[in-house]
């Protein structure tokens, strides 16, 4: 039945607007639906005190208010990592990692259930693709993640990095990030976003055309197309020739360098010769800028047999080819913060007790 209803928490104030218009109430109320929302974090028309009973009525009518629960909530010992895994509508989990840095508070969150990408790396891989997530489902991961924290400890930064390739959900993506940044909501400036992707590259020029101030990383993780398509089959169709053309033109129209991502693995890409291949094929990539590689240890997934090269020596082997590199710190070690591994890990708890998604809904 919700599902004849519209998800509220997934439209723009103006989109609201038109749909209280139609109703016949004045756009005024439109606002302060919005604002209750996204401000005040109401996620009860009843509890909307400035509306009359019969409004309420009718907004509980048309409108249903998409509030994925907390299924489980794991805080790090090591350090301030929580890592939540959200139980979605239909049942279906993803997971977020909020993370505690000096310069702020940065959420990583959950595009898709699932993935249909096959990096032969990641957790996730193995599960498949399920579904997109909505607009709402994106926005009630960092909304769970505040709630109840004070404004100094609210999350200011998002990478899109958890589960699911995002520009494989773009049309939902660009709305969740429209909706995070406007003004009369959240408020959160794009340029603490980052959006990372395994290569789509006719969305990666689509997505220079919208002109928006966030970081585009690239999962790179090989610079020859053999190890590259063996890693990640998203190669196979993007070889990399065509991906850091689209990087260029990335570059060239937004003036926003691209950042490279590169999980390091013992015995695949992690030789002097592959640190060779690597700064040759980026240094051309933005003309004047010196590119910037984030490197990670792999994380080992069982199953997948891959194990974390030595990213400090491959750091070095980088730099003397004028390439940044940086190792990125390991959060949350100890709660399998980790992109995918929790969901993994309920997919198969419930599996064993005989649990499909749904049978609660
Ligand atoms: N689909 C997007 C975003 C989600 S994955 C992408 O591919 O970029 C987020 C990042 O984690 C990507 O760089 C991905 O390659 C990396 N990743 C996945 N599994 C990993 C693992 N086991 N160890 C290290 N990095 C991993």
């Amino acid at each position: 039945m919700e599902q004849q209803k519209t998800d509220i928490l997934s439209l723009l104030p103006a989109q609201l607007e038109a749909e209280i218009r139609a109703m016949g109430a004045p756009a005024f109320r439109a606002k302060q639906i919005f604002r209750q929302l996204h401000v005040k974090r109401v996620f009860d028309f009843a509890k909307m005190t400035e509306l009359s009973k019969q409004f309420q009525a009718q907004l509980n009518e048309r409108f249903y208010i998409n509030l994925p629960k907390i299924r489980q909530k794991l805080d790090s010992c090591v350090d301030d990592t929580v890592k939540y895994l959200y139980r979605l509508s239909d049942g279906n989990c993803v997971e977020t990692v909020r993370m505690v840095y000096h310069h702020g508070v940065t959420a990583c969150i959950s595009t898709q259930v699932g993935c249909k990408m096959g990096c032969q790396f990641c957790a996730s891989a193995p599960l498949g693709f399920i579904r997109n997530l909505t607009p709402s489902e994106m926005l009630m991961q960092i909304y769970g993640a505040d709630a109840g924290r004070p404004e100094p400890e609210q999350i200011s930064g998002i990478v899109l990095m958890g589960i699911g390739e995002p520009l494989d959900n773009y049309d939902n993506v660009m709305q969740f990030l429209r909706l995070i940044s406007c003004k009369e909501g959240r408020n959160l400036s794009l340029r603490h976003v980052t959006l990372s992707t395994c290569g789509l590259v006719p969305r990666i020029r689509q997505l220079a055309q919208e002109q928006l101030p966030l970081t585009l990383s690239v999962s790179l993780h090989a610079a020859q197309d053999s190890v590259r398509s063996a890693l990640m089959p998203v190669n196979r169709i993007y070889p990399l020739d065509e991906l850091l053309d689209a990087c260029s033109y990335y570059f060239k129209q937004t003036g926003r360098r691209v950042t490279f991502e590169y999980a390091v693995i013992a015995g695949e890409n992690d030789s002097a010769e592959a640190a060779k291949i690597l700064a040759k094929r980026l240094r051309p990539v933005f003309p004047g800028l010196r590119p910037h590689v984030n490197l990670i240890p792999v994380n080992p997934v069982a199953g997948t047999g891959f194990q974390a090269g030595h990213a400090a020596k491959f750091q070095q082997y980088l730099i003397k080819e004028g390439v940044n590199a940086t190792v990125r710190r390991t959060l949350g070690d100890d709660i399998k913060a980790a992109c995918g591994q929790l969901r993994r890990d309920q997919i198969e708890q419930d599996t064993a007790l005989g649990e499909t998604p749904d049978t609660e809904n």
